[in-house]
């Protein structure tokens, strides 16, 4: 497959979305694809860029938009996982810190940012205990084969702890330990792997929903998909077909008519946004409860506060957070601060469906053949299964491991394959990284070249990488779009006009939920924005005045919907009210 644009504008789905349903055309002469996958989140994006870049050709079909599922709503971590050290999965811990240092070193060091975050130490017998956990923490990372790339942790006394973190009630403390672990913009992890893909010559279409298999015998020979944007039907045909659909991993098995061999469960974690100053803090905390851990996380001019962990069996597009999910994470967020938190703090909350494995595949099926059930147990966290020929299924995991799954997930594919090369990810940068360090370096010259300010430029470095230049050859084209957006001003009006263009976005919930975070940074949730957001897509997007005013329409009774959720007491409320506003398409 020849290497093509990276940009996944309109043009891109249309033309991806055309070559996807010549597969199936006969006497067309166009060879099935090798591997399709099935869902724009972290884990199929991943798939889809190792299996692109073994040489294979490759369609990736999500139904609704990339990362809208569990991959645009997580705590936005790139981390070993403290409380698998405790659980004394070293292994693991390992394998996700090696993980941290690639992203941030070599694959994304414009995307992943280093943190710092305070382990609050209550009583003097703690800190040997935690001051071990996290020595060995530092020493699994450097253990590694790629950079550690944060600092190491540091021991903290009381009058240290309340000189960093002055809103921090430090007459409960002994002192910290500071450690560092990193961030990632989850939504636009996702987006820049997709078009790395692209750009190495993947296909990939959005709102396209897989409806049914092809079948050939046993064996899985392609999908059915709906467009869900025209309607129209399309069948895709593929040596093999990777089902990377995280909560939904059982339904789409269940299109096979069959019961699903893994049974994945949707556990549902909330967070909720702040604004910075309502916190006085250089660092993040780490604090626990009687339950699990929670964090507070510097994100930009916002603290992001999280999570929870409990059982969700209702609509799986849509989890809702409620009344009883805010107050549960004020309140112990409140136990650790002088000046509590209050519901008009918050300034957005959104809540995450994590994909956990709960049965067969985490026993383990069989080791397999071709034609036969495989199951490859890869690691506690996730499983990669071949239930039938043709299909592979890869479920569980974290953000952070998104490689190693997709790697794990087409080992399993092409295992009776020949001639296939191995994974090398870990040799692939993302589009952006590349120039990323010249360009920072830059930074004052672009300044004056642009006519933006510096701040502009580090909030653009930050979000493209070395894609700035796309952005800088756009706003020197149509100096207009270098204002900031009026409403949501931390972005500039550029950034939305880029997000159709180049990022794959159609409807304004792509645009204010994940390129950007405006719904959930704002404490009108996007609600004044998106009336300039609105005429920014239109143009690019050719929708007339009544297209426009309904896409609008949609954003606010959506962002209505959601306010009205996290005022019931229970979860079943809190979904009525949540779906009771229906996505655009
Ligand atoms: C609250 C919370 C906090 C978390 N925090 C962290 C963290 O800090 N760090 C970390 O490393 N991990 C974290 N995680 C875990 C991580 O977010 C998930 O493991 C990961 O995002 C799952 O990605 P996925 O691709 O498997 O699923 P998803 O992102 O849900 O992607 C599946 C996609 O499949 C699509 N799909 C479904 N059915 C179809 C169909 N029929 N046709 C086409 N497409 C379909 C969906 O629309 C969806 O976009 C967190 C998870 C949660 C819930």
């Amino acid at each position: 497959m020849a290497a093509q644009s990276s940009a996944l504008g309109p043009a891109a789905r249309t033309g991806a979305l055309a070559d996807l349903a010549a597969t199936s055309v006969p006497d067309r002469g166009v060879e099935p694809l090798d591997v399709l996958v099935v869902g724009g989140g972290i884990v199929g994006a991943g798939a889809a860029l190792d299996a692109v870049s073994r040489g294979l050709t490759v369609g990736l079909l999500e139904q609704r938009d990339l990362a809208s599922g569990t991959s645009s709503r997580s705590s936005k971590l790139v981390h070993g996982g403290l409380r698998y050290l405790e659980m004394f999965d070293f292994g693991l811990v390992r394998e996700a810190l090696e993980e941290r240092g690639l992203l941030l070193t070599r694959l994304a060091p414009h995307l992943v940012r280093p943190v710092p975050f305070l382990y609050p130490l209550h009583r003097t017998i703690e800190r040997p205990y935690v001051g071990a956990g996290l020595a060995l923490y530092d020493a699994l990372a450097m253990a590694g084969k790629y950079e550690m790339g944060v600092p190491r942790h540091r021991h903290l006394f009381r009058k240290q702890v309340a000189r960093i973190a002055p809103d921090l009630r430090t007459d409960r403390l002994t002192g910290a330990v500071r450690y560092y672990d990193c961030q990632v913009d989850d939504a636009r992890l996702v987006v820049t792997i997709a078009r790395t893909a692209a750009h190495h010559g993947a296909l990939v279409a959005t709102r396209t929903r897989v409806t049914g298999f092809l079948r050939e015998g046993p064996r899985v020979v392609g999908v059915r998909a709906t467009d869900l944007e025209s309607g129209s039907e399309l069948e895709v045909r593929a040596r093999v077909v990777i089902n990377a659909t995280g909560v939904w991993t059982d339904d789409v098995e269940r299109l096979l008519g069959g019961p699903p061999s893994l049974d994945v469960e949707a556990s549902k974690g909330i967070h909720l946004v702040v604004p910075r100053d309502r916190i006085r803090s250089e660092c993040g905390f780490i604090f626990r409860t009687e339950k699990s851990v929670l964090f507070v996380i510097p994100w930009g001019r916002h603290w992001i506060i999280g999570t929870t962990d409990t059982a969700w069996d209702l609509d799986l597009a849509h989890p809702a957070a409620s009344r009883a999910d805010i107050d549960y994470l004020l309140g112990h967020v409140n136990k650790l601060l002088t000046v509590p938190l209050d519901h008009e703090d918050v300034q957005g909350v959104y809540a995450g469906l994590r994909p956990l494995l709960a049965g067969k595949a985490g026993r383990g099926v069989g080791s397999g053949g071709e034609g036969e059930v495989a199951t490859t147990k890869v690691s506690r966290e996730h499983t990669v299964v071949s239930p039938v020929p043709g299909l592979v299924l890869i479920a569980g995991g974290k953000l952070t491991t998104y490689r190693v799954m997709a790697r794990d997930a087409i080992d399993l594919a092409v295992k009776y394959w020949s001639g296939v090369a191995p994974s090398h990810t870990e040799r692939v940068p993302l589009i952006g990284a590349d120039g990323f360090l010249t360009r920072t370096n830059q930074r004052v010259w672009l300044s004056r070249r642009s006519g933006l300010d510096v701040a502009s430029i580090d909030h653009l470095l930050g979000r493209y990488g070395g894609l700035v230049d796309d952005l800088l050859e756009l706003i020197a084209s149509r100096p207009d779009l270098a204002e900031p957006l009026p409403g949501a001003e931390d972005y500039l009006s550029a950034e939305v006009v880029y997000a159709v263009s180049h990022e794959a976005a159609r409807h304004l919930d792509d645009v204010l939920a994940r390129r950007t975070r405006i719904s959930i940074e704002t404490f009108d949730r996007g609600t004044v924005a998106v009336t300039a957001a609105a005429d920014l897509m239109a143009a690019e997007l050719g929708w007339d005045r009544a297209r426009r005013d309904d896409e609008v329409d949609h954003y606010l009774r959506r962002v209505e919907a959601e306010r009205q959720s996290q005022e019931k007491a229970t979860d079943q409320e809190a979904d009525e009210a949540r779906v009771s506003a229906p996505d655009i398409v």
